[in-house]
């Protein structure tokens, strides 16, 4: 097959590399799946000078895919189990092992400028973030990899050479109109994600985003000519939570609300029923003794694990859980939703398949809903395989400083036979010339609303949580005025007040700075009051153009382009495939990016696995 001999090819061991592996020091970042695979090849393929990092500790769900990792090692640190097994290979590997957080001020730019190279395998947005930032202040090669079910990216960032981990801003989470959650649901999805609102709402942190009500500003619902019909149907209701409480969690009470009253409710706004079918209320008795149930109730695990629950159970289940819930309430403030904990994984998956009955949507088991709600990809070990066979090879050509030589690499599932598919790019991608952490002086215009951010929000939720600073400092331009500092203390007094009051207004500029990242960013502040509900809380652009150009990019995500290549090379039978790149590299890459948004990449420490045969 001719369309082997592709640009993969070239990354084939050379004569000269030998020595150079022999040489060099690595430092991978994570071993959990694709970590274990990397520390792996690097042993098998002479690398003798190794040091890993990860914060995790082995959880047996982990053991059908991080094959360094056995029974006898649960509980203990995976960095220090990888080392270990890795040294089994080879007794002459000098290793060496952190169980720590890559994100440590222990792990600075010092620290980074050690190695020759660094080979990321991380779980996360926000340490890949971090670990990038740091590779371009310590100027050593990074090469980031992630897999999400069965896709998976190979990317090298090389400082002035090659674009960085954050040159391209990364696509949003998916989320969902308020009013099709709240009002016409009609995908499983709709109703999972109403019921984890439910439990916020019930038990967790008070969020109005989360409102579970009908909503009656839902504009398909109104009838022309007509103003709110409902004004107090909606907003200036005592919030769920004190009613829940007053009533003390009677379930029976609970169940006729949401999904009695409330489906009432939403069957007066009848322009929404007029092209869909209507929901059906429920009350707490006719579910309870809901007909044509059939006998389930088991106590093994996988079976209620995987069975779809019938209406009657959901009833019962919602009962049970509502007064464990309450109960682990009465001591905290607010729960915090866990796909983990049985009881809020319970309340959510009756919730959803409750609501999914009234609105005549299909039911899902309880391993469905969590691997819904978690929002999980599974992970599949053969393509953490192959992804970190890639890591590797493109490794070698980073050592002889090829780095031209190293476009990304994309693996995708190639049709339902699950075959894969490998494509790379024609060449590195260059760096975007505004980017807000490698360009020569990152820049970038933050609009908030000054009247109303506190300065403790513009420090967690923009500077941290948002721009990934992990100890910012910022200056106000002009005046020289520390307004958020690094060390404890020293500006807590500004924590609660606005932007405004310390004298940051449309216009302002500020100096912020990572001292550990050695990351120094000009902020300009515009005000910006949110119009519309559903507005974010602040905008962060690198060049005001961009914002348009986000928004007229919306929409062509599905991947239609690289679906017809994958059905052109439907018919082959090999597992692993390996194409020619395709014909526009520039606008191929950028759409394979979007089908692999990397906040969709695999949550390791998932226990839902899902291994095709
Ligand atoms: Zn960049």
């Amino acid at each position: 097959m001719s369309a082997i001999q592709s640009p993969l090819s070239a990354l084939s061991v050379e004569e000269n590399v030998s020595d150079l592996i022999h040489k060099s020091r690595v430092l991978v970042v994570g071993a959990g799946g694709i970590g274990c695979e990397i520390l792996k090849n690097l042993a098998l393929s002479g690398f003798q000078d190794i040091e890993i990092i990860d914060l995790d500790t082995i959880d047996v769900s982990n053991l059908n895919r991080q094959f360094l990792f056995r029974k006898e090692h649960v509980g203990k640190p995976k960095a220090v189990v990888a080392g270990l097994s890795i040294k089994s290979y080879n007794p002459d590997l000098k290793i060496k092992t952190y169980h720590d957080s890559i994100t440590s001020q222990d792990y600075g730019v010092n620290f980074f400028k050690k190695f020759n190279l660094v080979l990321n395998a991380l779980d996360n947005r926000a340490a890949r973030n971090h670990v990038n930032r740091m590779c371009l202040a310590a100027d050593v090669p990074l090469i980031e990899s992630g897999t999400s079910g069965y896709s998976g990216q190979v990317e090298l960032i090389k400082k002035s050479v090659t674009q960085c981990y954050e040159c391209q801003p990364k696509p949003a989470q998916k989320t969902f109109p308020g009013c099709t959650i709240r009002n016409t649901p009609s995908e499983p999805v709709h109703c999972i994600v109403w019921a984890k609102h439910l439990f916020n709402q019930l038990f967790g942190e008070d969020d109005a985003d989360q409102d579970v009500s009908p909503d009656a500003e839902d504009p398909e619902a109104k009838v022309e000519g007509e103003h709110s019909a409902t004004d107090s149907g909606n907003v200036k209701r005592t919030s769920t939570r004190q009613w829940a409480q007053d009533i003390k969690y009677e379930p029976a009470q609970l169940f006729n609300k949401f999904f009695k009253n409330d489906i009432e409710y939403l069957l007066t706004m009848e322009n929404l029923w007029k092209t869909r079918k209507p929901p059906g209320p429920l009350s707490w008795e006719e579910a309870a003794s809901h007909a044509g149930d059939t006998n389930e109730d088991s106590n093994d695990v996988r079976v209620t694990d995987m069975q779809v629950w019938s209406v009657s159970k959901c009833a019962k289940v919602f009962s049970d859980t509502i007064g464990d819930l309450k109960e682990a309430l009465s001591d905290k403030s607010f729960l915090v939703w866990d796909k983990d904990d049985k009881s809020a994984m319970d309340f959510v998956t009756a919730c959803a398949n409750i609501r999914a009955h009234i609105f005549s949507i299909p039911t899902k088991s309880r391993f469905a809903i969590k691997s819904i709600a978690g929002n999980i990809i599974p992970a599949i070990a053969t393509a953490n395989a192959i992804i970190a066979g890639l890591v590797v090879l493109q490794a070698f050509r980073v050592l002889v400083q090829e780095y031209e030589k190293c476009p990304s690499v994309y693996l995708r599932k190639k049709s339902v036979h699950s075959k894969f598919l490998l494509a790379a790019d024609k060449q590195v991608t260059k760096a975007n010339p505004t980017c807000y952490v490698c360009s020569p002086q990152p820049f970038v215009n933050v609009f908030v609303n000054v009247e109303t951010m506190t300065v403790k929000e513009f420090e967690t939720e923009l500077l941290k949580k948002h721009l990934n600073m992990v100890a910012p400092d910022a200056v106000l331009d002009g005046k020289g005025m520390v307004v958020i500092s690094s060390e404890e203390g020293e500006t807590e007094a500004n924590d609660n007040k606005k932007l405004k009051e310390i004298g940051i207004v449309d216009g302002s500029i500020l100096k912020c700075d990572d001292f550990l990242q050695n990351y120094e960013l000009t902020v300009a502040i515009n005000h910006y009051e949110a119009k519309e509900k559903d507005d974010p809380l602040f905008k962060v652009v690198a060049n005001p153009e961009d914002l348009k150009a986000k928004e007229s990019q919306n929409g062509q995500e599905d991947g239609s382009k690289s679906d017809k290549k994958q059905n052109a090379e439907e018919s082959d039978e090999d597992d692993l495939m390996v194409v020619d790149e395709q014909e526009d590299p520039q606008e191929g890459s950028s759409k394979r990016r979007k089908l692999n948004p990397p906040d969709e990449r695999v949550d390791e420490d998932d226990d839902l696995c899902i291994v095709e045969a």
